[in-house]
């Protein structure tokens, strides 16, 4: 997955181009800056890639989140729904707002299971918020679908699946808000950076003021700008926009070698009759980030994954233990253990999480391996990695 892998001389030329002006920042300066606006150029490419009609970028995957809900009024006491596996920014972005992050469980796509979404709605639930973890998507229809139902946003978070697809659209351009990060070992990298996509003109504003202290960057004095609504400081610096520029442009290239690593070590792994790959909603392509699949227990499983990592083939995760993607590790949320006192709407609403019954995700995560595609393998090395996987995996069957 990781873009800064393949980082090179078209990253430091846009670089260069930014130090050469001394302009750091993205916004003003116009006399300054030599025609360079590294992150509306960016911003531009983005939208079109994604095919939507806004773009804003931030300074990280977890501000995008933050910012999307932000930008559609979503605060105190509001319900988000997430998934039990993904990312520790996706509870961060929703309590940093005084929102309430409501947990549910995952199926054998990895990502969000409809019935058990439907199952969560409550009259405070405001937004759901799919994570397309490890390169593929949710069941994106299904969603829309309890979304229209029951009058709710539908937030794709896109970070770990940019260059994926589902029925032909790019993944993050299918919802209400969409979000990307560009930190450094994302598919493309800004060093830190994110991107909230939409085709709702209304929040688009909304993001890019409340991003940058509420300003409504409007007329050429910034001192002068006006304040709508209180705002932070989310922005991206024109050094890190630079580097996403040049790493963009790459985004395709980046999937096709991905792809060709994936599919050689797929086609191997497809010959181990216990082995069964995560599933693929219908009309969905993958970004190629990962191999997800599941052994026939959590004991294989854990076994599979130890004689992986025995035999050499590095990079293979086994989340089911891991504190940065999956519930059961999250030992501060679960004990909503906070520097300073949580808002009363998240002490008040917040479900007991040390209580909760998530044994439908366990069952999945807990017999899945995760294997990051590297973009800098020659052929011949993935095909040496096939073959060790294969003898690491029927070892332990
Ligand atoms: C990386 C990631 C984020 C947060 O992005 P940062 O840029 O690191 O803040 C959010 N969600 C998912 C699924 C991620 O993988």
């Amino acid at each position: 997955m990781p873009g800064f892998e393949l980082f090179g001389n078209k990253e430091r030329e846009q670089v260069q181009e930014v130090l050469d002006t001394g302009v750091l920042m993205r916004y003003g300066f116009d006399g300054m800056r030599n025609g360079h606006w590294k992150a509306k150029e960016l911003e531009a490419e983005l939208t079109k890639k994604m095919d939507v009609k806004h773009t804003h970028l931030v300074s990280s995957g977890t501000a995008a989140l933050t910012v999307a809900l932000a930008s559609a009024g979503i605060g105190a006491g509001d319900e988000v729904i997430m998934p039990t596996f993904t990312f520790v920014a996706s509870f961060e972005s929703i309590l940093a707002l005084g929102a309430v992050p409501i947990l549910v469980d995952v199926d054998d796509t990895l990502t969000l299971d409809p019935n058990a979404v439907e199952n969560a709605i409550t009259d405070r639930t405001k937004v759901v918020m799919p994570v397309h973890m490890c390169g593929s998507m949710a069941d994106l229809d299904a969603l829309q679908a309890i979304c229209k139902k029951h009058g709710l946003l539908l937030l794709e978070d896109a970070c770990q699946a940019i260059g994926g697809s589902y029925q032909g659209k790019p993944l993050g351009s299918i919802g209400d808000l969409g979000c990307f990060s560009f930190d450094y070992v994302k598919t493309i990298t800004c060093g830190e950076g994110g991107a909230v996509i939409t085709n709702n003109e209304s929040y688009y504003q909304n993001t890019h003021k409340y991003s940058d202290h509420g300003h409504d960057h409007l007329g050429n004095d910034r001192g002068a700008e006006k304040h709508p609504f209180l705002g932070y400081n989310f922005r991206i610096s024109e050094l890190n926009a630079a580097v996403g520029l040049a790493q963009i442009a790459r985004l395709d290239e980046f999937i096709a070698i991905q792809k060709r690593n994936y599919t050689i070590l797929r086609d191997a792994l497809s010959q181990i009759p216990e082995v069964v790959f995560r599933r693929v909603p219908d009309g969905g392509e993958e970004n190629y980030s990962f191999l997800n699949f599941f052994l026939p227990s959590e004991e294989a499983a854990q076994k599979a994954h130890e004689a992986l990592g025995v035999n050499g083939v590095d990079g293979c995760f086994y989340w089911y233990n891991n504190s940065w993607h999956y519930y059961r590790k999250w030992e501060h949320l679960i004990a909503s253990k906070s520097l300073g006192k949580l808002p009363k709407d998240v002490l008040d609403t917040l479900p007991d999480y040390t209580k909760a019954d998530f044994s439908a995700s366990d069952k999945w995560v807990g017999r899945n391996i995760s294997c990051l595609i590297k973009l800098g393998w020659a052929e011949e090395e993935v095909h040496e990695r096939a073959k060790k996987m294969m003898e690491a995996i029927k070892q332990t069957l």
